[in-house]
């Protein structure tokens, strides 16, 4: 293979720079969530699937595929779409990893650079039941640029199918109802300078709520598997009664399904979260991973990943910014299998491939 070698130059370094500083800010970018793109040469640089922007320049976290076969295999529902990992090209591949969930949606894109994140204020606007007025008015301050929104669908093909439609159009921005943002451009500096602007443009104020009661906490967790939020901005959910009801109102976006789950709990007053586990094992239902205890903060599972943990965070800046008497729109409960049955469905359709093959 005779391509130029892109990690070898100084866009590519920019590329990782401007990945690690969309990934570094909370308010863009929660664990995992998140992934750019540039494409070169009939090659894309896409962020490895499970991995972390932040880590882009400390890290080889970008993998190497073919873009048009890529299109090509969205577009005919080629089911080698959805995880991207036969169009991988092997030989560049120094990581090793798998290209991203959402790789198919950075290849249908036209530009060159692609940035996808869940930023926070993004997606307040974008759960609203009015957010088409809302975000037409937030957008009117970067008239300049090109956007458009995109209905909700399951990561992966679903909702790469939608953006490849969209993308004829070449929008400089893709606002994804319930999901997060695009933003494009043919250089890193424009894509940066579009970031920058297009936060301003939809940022929202958040709710202030009391302090989160960290010692009522600690002890309402004992003995439990159970543990007080370790990031205090992430108690907010918990600590005002429009972020309550916001957030138990249903679920908002992916992240949080597939994180937290569709159920989060509420302890009553005086009752412990060891008791809430026992009486939920008694009815032989699932114990929730963020329990809320009114007006004192938010309980964590001990078995949450670091990336779960910051899905809190992600939930408390988004209800906080969704105004009062808001109405939401939620993820239906067929979204939510479809995301809680996910791994099954790859696993399947994994299986289908490797049983074709061997018949083939
Ligand atoms: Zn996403």
């Amino acid at each position: 293979m005779d391509r130029p070698d892109l990690r070898e130059t100084n866009v590519f370094k920019e590329f990782l720079r401007l990945s690690s500083e969309i990934g570094s800010d909370i308010l863009k970018t929660q664990g995992a969530g998140g992934n750019t793109s540039i494409k070169d040469d009939g090659v894309m640089w896409v962020k490895a699937s499970g991995t972390w922007l932040a880590k882009a320049e400390a890290e080889d976290i970008m993998v190497p595929v073919v873009v048009d076969p890529l299109v090509s295999a969205l577009r005919d529902g080629d089911p080698r779409a959805e995880k991207s990992t036969d169009f991988i090209v092997s030989e560049l591949n120094s990581s090793g990893l798998r290209p991203s969930i959402e790789t198919s949606f950075h290849a249908a894109i036209k530009n060159p650079v692609v940035a996808h994140y869940h930023c926070v204020n993004a997606i307040a606007l974008a759960v609203l039941e009015n957010r088409d007025i809302e975000l037409a008015h937030r957008m009117r301050t970067v008239a300049d640029l090109t956007w458009v929104t995109i209905p909700y669908r399951r990561p992966g093909t679903p909702l790469a199918k939608e953006i490849e439609k969209a993308a004829a159009s070449r929008p400089d921005v893709l606002i994804l109802f319930n999901h997060g943002i695009i933003v494009c451009g043919d250089t890193l500096e424009e894509v940066a300078d579009r970031i920058e602007r297009v936060t301003k443009a939809l940022a929202g104020v958040t709710r202030e709520t009391i302090s989160p009661d960290l010692a009522t906490l600690d002890a309402i967790a004992e003995g439990s598997g159970f543990h007080p939020a370790r990031d205090h901005d992430s108690h907010a959910v918990a600590l005002s009664e429009v972020n309550r009801a916001i957030a138990l109102g249903g679920s908002l976006y992916p992240d949080h399904v597939i994180f937290l789950g569709t159920e989060i709990g509420v302890l009553q007053d005086g009752q412990s979260a060891a008791d809430f586990q026992a009486a939920l094992h008694n009815e032989g239902r699932d114990v929730p991973k963020m329990l809320i205890v009114p007006d004192k903060g938010v309980l964590l599972s001990s078995s949450l990943t670091a990336g779960g943990e910051v899905m809190a965070r992600c939930l408390a800046e988004v209800v906080g910014r969704i105004p009062s008497e808001s109405n939401v729109v939620y993820l239906s409960e067929s979204d939510e299998y479809e995301l809680t049955n996910w791994e099954a469905e790859q696993y399947r359709q994994a299986l289908d491939r490797g049983s074709a093959r061997q018949r083939a």
